[in-house]
């Protein structure tokens, strides 16, 4: 993406093709390094040098945490000779494994991390010793070209949280539904009931805030909307923060939901719950991707209007969902919005930067599931998500004290009907939201 969009027509010809080709023989990998030992977070303190020689420049120095280490292909920051300090000095290169002779470029792979999870994946740290690059796009402007990418690395990281938990979700339901303990399938017994409506909500929350950003940022490419655009601002570091966080949780809660062999490592939990704890670090820890979400979709850009706009007018064009239940949403949007925007525009409130953007993350989804109910009932007559929709704000949005009872008649029903599996009429539905 970066090459494409900011590449010389050089730099294009030569390796577009191979990191965008779908043929396994000619196909070139790509990674990206940018975290060193004095900035992961804060990148604008990185110390590799870049200095310039003919068409190309040597790059000198270290990185700390370059996944996919052994890749043909990587794109890097590094500061030029000369330029200042902090993210504006900071340059964008592309650097091949190999020289055109086809000798190695000159840097080495000091050593592999041992890592908690991902571990299919190699993640070394690399010292330059005068490796050849090219640089990419406006020298003062790689920091700002690399976080182009990153933000869509982010919205990869929501799905990548998805993914984790639909299949953790999926292991669990296989064995609530076919596995008897006292008597009764796991499934059957209310306290299993309310944990698996506990794992399947989060993973509903995410699966759909992940589609709305995609289309998003689809109509941002394709058709060039500046609204589209402004969502995905505030989409992708929303769900970005969200989904990684409920996907460590969700994905260790599921594996208890298997019992024992849950933890054993011949079945995918172990894995899967390995896996999810990454997200929420890498592509920006969860305080720097809220803080993102705040300071800068917020503060700086204005970007909550537009999503302010997109949920009212999901919820104007959800005809079908009762009229109460919309209000509802509505007063809750404006709640969130406000909520955020009170937190951005007052330094004395960052503290409050993760809760804000939880906030505006389940206002969203709640949104966002009561729209997709609206449409499902009228494709093939399942209103089953607004009932994911209530959860949300049952569980996520409610007001309760430590001693409020939660569970109840209402949410025994959702349970049957969600765990069913069953298509849910909108009348039941809009029953059920209402009570
Ligand atoms: C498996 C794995 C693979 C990785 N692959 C790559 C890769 O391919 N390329 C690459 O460039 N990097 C990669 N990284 C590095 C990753 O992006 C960084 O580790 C991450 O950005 C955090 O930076 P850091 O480690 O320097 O932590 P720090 O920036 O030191 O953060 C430490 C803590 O301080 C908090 N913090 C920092 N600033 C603030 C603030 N302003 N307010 C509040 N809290 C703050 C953070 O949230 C965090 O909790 C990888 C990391 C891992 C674990």
């Amino acid at each position: 993406m970066l090459l494409d969009r900011y590449g010389s027509e050089a730099l294009k010809t030569r390796y577009l093709d191979g990191l965008t080709t779908t043929d396994m023989t000619r196909l070139t990998q790509g990674a990206q390094f940018m975290t060193e030992k004095e900035g992961g977070s804060d990148v604008g303190r990185l110390t590799t040098r870049a200095v310039p020689e003919g068409d190309h420049w040597r790059l000198y120095g270290d990185k700390w945490f370059c996944s996919n280490a052994d890749a043909d292909i990587a794109m890097l920051l590094a500061r030029p000779d000369g330029a200042p300090d902090g993210t504006r000095g900071v340059g964008l290169f592309l650097m091949p494994r190999r020289l055109d002779d086809g000798s190695p470029n000159h840097y080495r792979i000091i050593r592999l991390k041992e890592k908690l999870g991902t571990r299919s994946m190699a993640s070394g740290e690399i010292r330059f010793d005068g490796a050849i690059a090219y640089h990419v796009g406006r020298i003062d402007r790689g920091f700002v070209q690399m976080a182009e990418m990153v933000n869509w690395s982010r919205l990869s990281n929501g799905v990548k949280s998805t993914a984790l938990m639909r299949r953790s979700m999926h292991d669990a339901m296989t064995v609530a539904h076919g596995r008897i303990v006292f008597g009764r399938r796991i499934a059957d017994h209310p306290l299993s009931r309310r944990q698996l409506l506990k794992l399947m909500l989060p993973l509903e929350q995410a699966l759909s805030l992940c589609l709305v950003t995609a289309d998003a940022l689809e109509r941002a490419e394709q058709q060039g909307s500046q609204e589209a655009a402004a969502l995905v601002r505030i989409l992708t570091p929303v769900l970005k923060y969200r989904s990684t966080r409920d996907a460590r949780k969700m994905c260790g809660d599921a594996l208890e939901m298997r019992g024992g062999i849950g933890y054993v490592e011949e079945f995918a939990n172990a894995r899967l719950l390995r896996d999810a704890h990454l997200g929420s670090i890498w592509e920006g820890t969860g305080n720097i991707v809220a803080l993102d979400a705040l300071g800068r979709a917020v503060r700086r850009h204005g970007a909550e209007a537009a999503l302010a706009d997109d949920l009212h007018a999901r919820i104007s064009a959800a005809a079908v969902v009762p009229q109460a239940y919309r209000e509802r949403l509505k007063r809750l949007v404006d709640q969130a919005i406000g909520f955020a925007r009170s937190v951005a525009e007052n330094d004395a409130a960052e503290a409050d930067a993760r809760r804000a953007t939880s906030a505006l993350y389940h206002v969203a989804s709640a949104v966002s599931l009561a729209w997709e109910a609206a449409q499902v009932h009228d494709r093939r007559g399942d209103a089953r998500r607004l009932l994911l929709s209530r959860l949300v704000l049952d569980h996520r949005l409610a007001v309760g004290g430590p001693f409020a009872p939660m569970a109840g008649a209402t949410e025994d029903r959702i349970a049957g009907l969600l765990l069913s599996g069953r298509p849910v009429s909108i009348a039941e539905a809009a029953e059920i939201a209402t009570a």
